[in-house]
Order: structure tokens, then C-alpha cells, then sequence
């Protein structure tokens, strides 16, 4: 492939200098094109740098349309096909960076550091000659379009303004007539109503999170519970946000249940309450309950059944009660912490009006889209800079074909 045009080589024009304008960059370079990355920070790669903790999930090695969400899922098979986990993988070696792949498929850099991948990005763009124009905030698409062959929109989403993250993107897709799916926030902690859910904060522990909609059960993932002043974060939080984010944009009735002990059944937990209360009589129930989970959330507990804490002689219908709220505990959801906190956003510019082979808008000839600002959102564990690196490469490959 080589990017030329009469001889004379292809200028392409990146807006956002992240993950994805990154990768497009340095493989419309590798193709031959003269690269010009627009970012409007005083740095590139800002998200990659904070990500995973400052250890960067990098990617993940099962990837398919299933691990992300959008109006079209079936839009990222193509970019997957020509760009998943081993093509990624050969990509990094060839820039020298290693990569430490975990038993669950989550990937990271061998280094441990997100720095090591925002570095390497850069320096393998600068030596291929890609120029870059930090602190230049772009506001007029149809202008760049004028003075370079192809643009190619690598904004990313509204998610961590503090970032860079906002919604240029989609205010330059909508100048060519493109349709927003409505954005809302992702892999994001959720604000709960019950008071007795902020009196927990600072707690934190292990349990099963399930989502219901409607009252109908959605998902359920286990992980990290924490409880905060405003309601709960945690993995097994942010791995359901996806779908509560999106239906309580769409005004639906959000409702979690929290399972504090999701090894036992309800008959075992409270045989195990009512027998210790037998056992140990000078015990109150919030003694007993200690044994079980962590001291905050008893108490909390407690108050919410309206059980005083020094209760004693436990009978077996009170011990069902408890073991009931300990396995069932509901809450009901009343918005996202915000775009401010979320990882990702859902939404963006329809893939459906994007050509999934070259990721060429059907709207605008010679305009390009990649990553984030795309109606595609991924799950937790390195999904979504897997599809940020597809996507570049996929727009590359669409400008240079
Ligand atoms: C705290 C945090 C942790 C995360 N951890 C992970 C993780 O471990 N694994 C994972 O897979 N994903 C993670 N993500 C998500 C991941 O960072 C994003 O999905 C990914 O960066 C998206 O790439 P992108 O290129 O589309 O957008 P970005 O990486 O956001 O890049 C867009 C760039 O465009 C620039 N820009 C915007 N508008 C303009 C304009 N008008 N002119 C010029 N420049 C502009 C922005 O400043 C930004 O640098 C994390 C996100 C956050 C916030």
C-alpha cells in the first residue's frame, strides 16, 4: 500500500491525538501519507496515561461483537477481523512493547506502566515522520478539508473532561448531516436514593451486583462493592453501569440488588444466623452479623430492617429476614456519577452512516472516524482500547486503500 496522489504524497489531517488518532496516525504514515495529529492538549495520550490505573488494560485477547454496545453492534466485526489481539500483539512487538497477557484475557504492558504505550505511540509516529500540533484545538472540519486530502475525526467522547474528553466530535459530524445516537456515561459509578446507602461510605467489599430494569433482572456481575456518599462504585458496579446508564437515560425505573454473600443460599446464612445466636446468647445480632460482613454495612443493614443492634434471642423468621437483605439488599438507582468520572461514553455518531470497511462517513467524501466519538462502547477490560486500535487502523487502511 502506498498513500500517494498524482506522485505526491497523501496529506491527512488527525483531530485528537489519543489512542485512536495515535494508531491511525502512525499506520497512515507506515503507508506513506504525510500525518499532521491536531490535539488540543498540551500533550497527547492523556486518557492512556491514567488508564487501567496507570497500568493501561491494553486490550483483551477474546474479542467480539458481543464485548460492545451500540445502535449496530455488528458494525466492529471488520475492524476486529483486520485488527484484534494478534495483529495488535505483532503491532506492539514491532514497536518493542511487550506484553504481560493475565489468565482472564485482559491484557497490559509488560513494563506495568501506561506511560511505557503512551510514550512508544508517540515516538513510533515522530520517527515516521507524523507532525504534531499540540495546544491547537480544532474548531472548523470543512476548512481542514480544504487544505489536506483526507480528515480523519478521532475526538473521542464527552467522558473525563478533566481529560480532554468532550463532544467535538459529534458537533463536527453534525455540520455533514451525521445522526447522534444519545451519549450518556459508561463504566461509571451510580448514584443510589437510599440514605442508608451513604451512611456506608467508605465501606467496601466482595459481593454479586444485579441489574434490573423495569424489574426485570438484566445482568449480574461479581467483584468490588464500595460504597460512597452519593451510592456505590466498585467492578462489579461499573460492569453493570453500561446498561443502567443507557435506561435511565431512557427514563426507565433503575433498581440494583446487592448479594453480600453470594456463596451461600438463604437457608444456609440463616440456619449459620439463628444457630450462633443459640450458641452464643449473650451475642446481639449486630455481634453475629460481624462475622459475616463488614461492620458498617451490618449496622446499616440492621437500621434499614429496623432491627435494633442489640437485639438478642434470635428466632429462625428474624434470621430469614436478615439473610434475605444480606442475599437481596435493593436499591434504587437514580443517576450515573456523570461523564466527569465515567470511563467511556455509550452513544455517538451513528455507525450506520460510517462505512465499516474503510470507516469513510457516507455523508462526507474524504472524512474519517475512529475510536470513542463512534456509537461503539466496550466492556470493561481492555475492550475499549481494543476498538480504539481497530478503528485507527481501519481508517487508515480506508485512506490509504
Ligand atoms: C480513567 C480512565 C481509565 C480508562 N482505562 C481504560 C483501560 O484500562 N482499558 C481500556 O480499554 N480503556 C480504558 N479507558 C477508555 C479509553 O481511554 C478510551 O476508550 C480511549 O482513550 C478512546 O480513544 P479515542 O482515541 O477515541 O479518544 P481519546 O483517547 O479520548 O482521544 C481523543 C483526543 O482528542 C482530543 N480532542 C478532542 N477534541 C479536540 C479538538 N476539537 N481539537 C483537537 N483535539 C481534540 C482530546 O484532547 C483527546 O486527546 C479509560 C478511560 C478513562 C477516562
Amino acid at each position: 500500500m502506498s498513500a500517494t496522489k498524482n506522485n505526491t504524497m497523501i496529506k491527512v489531517a488527525i483531530i485528537g491525538g489519543g489512542a485512536s488518532g495515535l494508531l491511525c496516525s502512525i499506520f497512515c504514515a507506515k503507508f506513506g501519507a504525510y500525518v499532521e495529529v491536531y490535539e488540543q492538549n498540551n500533550r497527547c495520550a492523556k486518557k492512556i496515561l491514567v488508564s487501567g490505573n496507570g497500568r493501561c488494560n491494553i486490550t483483551n485477547t477474546n474479542l467480539s461483537q458481543s464485548d460492545f454496545f451500540g445502535a449496530d453492534p455488528s458494525f466492529v466485526n471488520d475492524a476486529l477481523k483486520n485488527f484484534g489481539f494478534k495483529e495488535f500483539e505483532k503491532f506492539a512487538l514491532e514497536i518493542g512493547l511487550l506484553l504481560d497477557i493475565k489468565e482472564d484475557g485482559r491484557v497490559y504492558p509488560l513494563s506495568n506502566e501506561a506511560k511505557s504505550v503512551a510514550k512508544l505511540l508517540q515516538v513510533t509516529a515522530e520517527n515516521l515522520g507524523v507532525v504534531f500540533h499540540t495546544d491547537t484545538k480544532i474548531t472548523d472540519v470543512k476548512k481542514l478539508l480544504q487544505t489536506h486530502d483526507k480528515v480523519v475525526i478521532a475526538t473521542g467522547s464527552e467522558a473525563a473532561h478533566h481529560l480532554g474528553g468532550n463532544s467535538d466530535g459529534q458537533s463536527f459530524a453534525k455540520v455533514f448531516g451525521h445522526n447522534i445516537i444519545p451519549t450518556y456515561p459508561s463504566l461509571v459509578q451510580l448514584h443510589l436514593t437510599s440514605k442508608t446507602a451513604h451512611k456506608m461510605s467508605g465501606a467496601k467489599t466482595y459481593g454479586e451486583v444485579t441489574l434490573f430494569i423495569n424489574n426485570k433482572k438484566v445482568s449480574a456481575c461479581r467483584g468490588d462493592i464500595l460504597f460512597t456518599d452519593y451510592g456505590v462504585s466498585g467492578f462489579a458496579v461499573l460492569d453493570i453501569s453500561q446498561r443502567a446508564s443507557e435506561a435511565r437515560m431512557g427514563s426507565k425505573q433503575v433498581e440494583i440488588s446487592i448479594n453480600l454473600l453470594p456463596n451461600m443460599n438463604t437457608q444456609q446464612l440463616s440456619e449459620h444466623i439463628f444457630k450462633v445466636a443459640k450458641s452464643m446468647p449473650k451475642f446481639s445480632i449486630l455481634d453475629i452479623l460481624v462475622g459475616l460482613i463488614p461492620l458498617k454495612i451490618a449496622a446499616s443493614l440492621l437500621d434499614d430492617l429496623k432491627i435494633p443492634h442489640t437485639t438478642k434471642n434470635i428466632d429462625t423468621k428474624v434470621a430469614k429476614k436478615i439473610a434475605n437483605q444480606i442475599l437481596n439488599w435493593r436499591f434504587e438507582v437514580s443517576d450515573t456519577h456523570g461523564f466527569r468520572h465515567a470511563e467511556v461514553s455509550g452513544g455517538g455518531v451513528d455507525t450506520r452512516e460510517i462505512n465499516p470497511k474503510t470507516y469513510e462517513s457516507l455523508k462526507q467524501k474524504n472524512l474519517y472516524f475512529c475510536g470513542e466519538v463512534l456509537d461503539v462502547v466496550g466492556k470493561r477490560g481492555g475492550y475499549n482500547f481494543a476498538f480504539a486500535w481497530a478503528s485507527g487502523y481501519a481508517a487508515a487502511k480506508g485512506i490509504v486503500a
